[in-house]
């Protein structure tokens, strides 16, 4: 088992728009991770080329995000995601997870909000259709509407993208959707939703999963739904095993939403170690 772990110290550095830094002690956990787990492979990445960014976002809306201060993490971060997408794809990981600052949902292809600048999904699946890819499961268990990632991905059928948030939608011909958790929930009832779409994963025929998972919704973050730490590892847990049963347990995750060290700290090094294999939750 080869688990990536997508991270850059540059992300440790500053305190990002809405999450903060949560980040700060990530060098020192991760190296901590890749030393006592065997198939923990820390990479650093590459920005990503502005070439792919211009097949989602508009010449405009670039020219804008360029002269944000964000913009280098933002670049680092998508470079992270996609490079992770395509290792997986192509089988030199068996799975990755991939840390995030200034990109993600809520970027739509000509504005953006709530901390995430650059699409993380659109360059992902240009990369990924150019290396064959034809069906892709796409999970966010962030606490709110994926608005950015819905507009990017419709019209794209080979994509089913279910977003866990406030409100129950069927869109795209069944392959948007949206599921209603309510606004204050439990584990076992958040899981349970959870655990109702697997049959329409399963139907889908997905070749990947990736899995935008914020933790925002844990019961001391910014959109709290009431959910304990313990919850995300089990999460993970349950769609590891569907990526195991679906398409070889090709699996990336990416950190969406959520401003609380101590919720990272303590979920990121067991959900790593879980994706390699060691441990259970
Ligand atoms: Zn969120
Ligand atoms: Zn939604």
């Amino acid at each position: 088992m080869t688990t990536g772990v997508f991270f850059h110290e540059f992300f440790a550095r500053y305190s990002w728009p809405i999450i903060g830094n949560r980040y700060e002690r990530f060098p020192e956990l991760l190296a901590k991770l890749e030393r006592e787990v065997p198939g923990i492979r820390v990479i650093r990445p590459e920005p990503v080329l502005e070439g792919l960014l211009a097949k989602v976002h508009t010449p405009d809306y670039l020219e804008r995000v360029k002269r944000a201060w964000y913009y280098e993490g933002a670049r680092l971060t998508v470079g992270g995601f996609v490079k992770a997408c395509e290792m997986v794809w192509k089988g030199e990981l068996d799975n990755a997870v991939v840390f995030m600052v200034a990109a993600g949902h809520h970027a739509h292809r000509d504005y953006a909000w709530g901390g995430t600048y650059l699409s993380c999904i659109g360059p992902a699946l240009v990369r990924l259709k150019e290396l064959g890819l034809r069906r892709l499961a796409y999970l966010d268990t962030d606490a709110h509407h994926a608005d950015g990632a819905r507009e990017v991905l419709m019209g794209n059928r080979d994509v089913l993208h279910i977003c866990f948030c406030h409100q129950d939608v069927v869109e795209d011909g069944g392959t948007k959707i949206c599921v209603d958790v309510g606004w204050s929930t439990s584990d076992e009832a958040y899981m349970d939703k959870v655990r109702a779409v697997f049959p329409t994963v399963r139907a889908f025929g997905p070749e990947m999963i990736v899995h935008f998972l914020g933790h925002d919704t844990h019961k001391n973050d910014y959109g709290s739904l009431g959910l304990s730490r313990d919850f995300f590892i089990r999460l993970v847990e349950e769609v590891k095993a569907l990526a195991d049963e679906l398409c070889d347990g090709k699996y990336v995750i990416v950190h969406g939403g959520g401003a609380n060290r101590h919720v990272a700290e303590y979920i990121w090094p067991r959900i790593i170690r879980l994706l390699a294999g060691q441990g259970k939750a």
